[in-house]
């Protein structure tokens, strides 16, 4: 029988809308639906992908367990309890603190995983607790906590009506938007142009999104904060600016005035890499704009001075009076809102310390996933012996890729919720697949909030699932009680096993029913309101359209009696760290690698399908034609890349689309591991960046991985 289901697409941040036509169980057709709230009838490539996992003959549909004799299929009783014993055994004789857990980018497109995972967390009890995050975006969780409050009080560009938009570090042509749910991203800078506005990108590669601007300018990796620091100080210096109504909630102008003093554009214009000229008619122009936006992103935050840059940049829109007002930065106010929504949480335990190995810095409750694999091997008192990854894939997406596969391999034991036997979870002595994202309901808890327009839709499952398969969320919640379990004392069994039995009442549909109803557009369990729950959404499945962002942050801060302080101790004395480093920015030698996005893949996780491997191999080192001369290579000839870590053979590609002194690797790639279940990919390996980046360079305000601007050398491959 032939029917059309509606739903968000969950493979990337767009969130774009659906429609799936169905026969006889089969998906047939995925299209775009016109009529979506946000993505009004965008739609990607990747998203043929939803049917190419489903089908995907590599994909793992039961709990496997590696024996001496291979993988072999145990029922899921088994399998959960083999883990949870292992688990909790291990922590019952060495700490709580030596298991360790993984979640992976994929689990935030997850309801069931963002709505269940704190439970397996709780059970745990470790401090061994990682995500992608620590690789991505810490930096921007850091500077929205140090301005507004809250890790999760991010702003968003009103790029719908802006007049200048400012983009460092982001190439949102390619990623429709991160944090930053934009789908169409293309036809928004259309509409830009169209009503007379500019774009102006700062990247040191001319991406999709440059090419589409009215200037690029190159920037030195990592320079980020330079630029932005001299932007403020150019803004405050000749009273370009005027904070608006915010200026009530504003503390520490006189001393942020101070700090940026030393950032004059003539002492930023050597280790940027910008004229001193061009910097300040950028501060002149932007401040001069009637709506303007900056908007930064990976690049920005993928440095040394990532919290600083971050921090910066909404700086910059608060000090021209372009921070929580339409055509500016303004924080949606989502149907759930995740920073009201952890207000509402218990504390939960300690949200920063310092690992145990390198006394690097943990925040917000997790500790950098660059200092993963120095935990598993370092011998002493709360060494890793026992892990567990939630749809993650760190041996490919987190530094120095070579040493952590040895960290796995290292192991007492090793569980993994996954769909794939990949390049980290081929290590595992127990895969858990869970569920395919058209076998399971969904609704998009996370990037709503990033959202350029308010709007909420349920996705409902779109195929039916098989008996004997198991969602994520039912999986992590199965886990969590039989390890508490496992770790309770003989009173406290009893309960437990009375929870197991009862779990399915707190099936993620309800939960999400009570989330809505206290949310910002629900009834506040008020029946006579009128008010968001789910019943709403499973009425209107093209999404219920919540209208376009607005000024709330007075009343965020009001109501809390919050100001915003533009000299926070801890980035006052970041600028003083970037005006000492300065010089050594400036005298840098040698080629510095930097990463890139294909708009045909999804970090590692989408190249076992044909959609994202087809065509002509897409991961090269990117080299402007003076490097190549100067170091004698050519065009199309493979060549070596080698760091302080290691070293890979790539395919060159010369241009003059990056800036000379920086080469470009894509980053998910590298799937020449032995032990995978992943046929396409494996055929498809080409190398991985991750195993060139350095786990010992990190940002010190949240430890974030620097993985843009490692220092790397280029030679024929068969010098090697
Ligand atoms: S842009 Fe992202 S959300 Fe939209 S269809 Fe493509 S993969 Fe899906």
């Amino acid at each position: 029988m032939a029917r059309s289901v509606f739903k968000t697409c969950n493979l990337c941040e767009a969130g774009c809308g659906l429609v799936i036509d169905v026969e006889n169980e089969r998906v047939v057709r995925i299209r775009a639906d016109e009529d979506d709230p946000i993505s009004r009838g965008h739609i990607c490539p990747k998203a043929m992908a939803l049917q190419e996992v489903q089908e995907d003959p590599d994909r793992l549909r039961r709990p496997m367990r590696r024996t001496a004799s291979g993988w072999q299929v145990v029922s899921w009783d088994e399998a959960l309890d083999e883990v949870a014993s292992k688990l909790a055994h291990i922590q019952t004789r060495d700490g709580d603190d030596a298991v360790g857990m993984y979640l992976g980018n994929p689990g935030a497109h997850n309801f069931g995983t963002v709505a269940y995972i704190a439970g397996l967390r709780g059970a745990l009890g470790t401090r061994n607790q990682y995500t992608a995050s620590s690789v991505d975006q810490n930096p921007k969780h850091a500077a929205s906590l140090y301005l507004f409050g809250n890790v999760f009080k991010i702003a968003v560009p009103d790029v719908d009506h802006t007049d200048f938009l400012l983009v460092l570090g982001a190439n949102p042509i390619v990623s429709n938007g991160s944090l930053m749910t934009a789908p169409g991203m293309r036809r928004r800078l259309r509409g830009l142009k169209e009503r007379g506005g500019r774009l102006v990108v700062i990247d040191p590669r001319r991406t999709a999104t440059a090419a589409l601007a009215d200037a690029h300018h190159f920037i030195r990796p990592g320079a980020d904060a330079f630029l932005l620091a001299s932007l403020v100080h150019v803004v405050l210096s000749e009273g370009l600016g005027d904070s608006g109504h915010l200026a009530a909630y504003l503390d520490g102008e006189g001393e942020l005035r101070r700090l940026v003093s030393a950032f004059d554009p003539e002492a930023v214009a050597g280790p940027t890499g910008i004229t001193a000229a061009v910097i300040r008619d950028l501060a002149r122009d932007f401040s001069a704009a009637r709506r303007a936006v900056c908007y930064g992103r990976v690049g920005t935050s993928l440095n040394p001075f990532g919290t600083l840059a971050n921090w910066l940049v909404d700086v910059l829109n608060i000090v021209t009076g372009n921070l929580d007002r339409p055509g500016g930065a303004l924080h949606a106010t989502p149907a759930v809102d995740l920073a009201t929504l952890t207000e509402m949480m218990p504390a939960g335990g300690e949200r920063e310390w310092k690992t145990r190995v390198r006394g690097a810095p943990a925040f917000n409750g997790e500790q950098p996933v660059a200092c993963l694999a120095e935990e598993m091997l370092t011998p002493g008192a709360g060494q890793l012996r026992g892990m567990l990854t939630v749809a993650g894939n760190p041996v490919l997406s987190t530094p120095n890729g070579r040493q952590l596969d040895r960290g796995f391999e290292s192991l007492e034991y090793y569980a993994a919720i996954d769909i794939y036997r990949n390049e980290t979870t081929r290590h595992a002595n127990i895969i858990l697949p869970p569920t395919w994202s058209l076998e399971h309901e969904n609704y998009e808890i996370v990037f709503h909030q990033f959202a350029v327009h308010n709007s909420a839709k349920y996705s409902p499952p779109v195929l039916a699932r098989d008996p004997r398969a198991r969602c994520e969320w039912q999986i992590l919640v199965e886990l969590a009680l039989r390890i508490a379990e496992k770790k309770a004392k003989p009173a406290g069994r009893v309960g437990l096993r009375l929870a197991r039995a009862f779990y399915g009442f707190f099936h993620p549909t309800r939960v999400l029913d009570w989330m809505l109803r206290l949310g910002h557009h629900g009834d506040g369990f008020r029946p006579w309101r009128r008010g968001l729950r789910v019943a709403r959404l499973i009425a209107e499945p093209r999404g219920v359209d919540l209208g376009p962002l607005g000024p709330s942050l007075d009343a965020w801060l009001g109501e809390r009696e919050l100001r915003i302080d533009l000299a926070h101790p801890a980035m006052a004395a970041e600028l003083v760290r970037l005006s000492a480093e300065r010089d050594a920015f400036e005298g840098t030698k040698g080629l510095q690698l930097i990463g890139r996005r294909d708009s045909r893949t999804n970090n590692s996780w989408l190249h076992n399908v044909p959609l994202a491997v087809k065509g002509r191999n897409r991961c090269t080192l990117l080299m402007h034609p003076d490097d190549a001369k100067g170091h004698d290579l050519s065009n199309g000839e493979p060549v070596r890349v080698r760091s302080r870590v290691g070293e890979v053979e790539v395919v060159l590609e010369i241009t003059d689309d990056v800036m000379p002194g920086v080469v470009s690797l894509p980053h998910g790639w590298g799937h020449d591991r032995p032990g995978m279940q992943m046929r396409l990919a494996q055929a498809n390996a080409h190398a991985s960046i991750n195993d060139l980046t350095d786990d010992l360079v990190i940002e010190p305000v949240v430890g974030n991985a620097v993985l843009n601007g490692v220092p790397v050398e280029v030679t024929h491959a068969r010098a090697g």
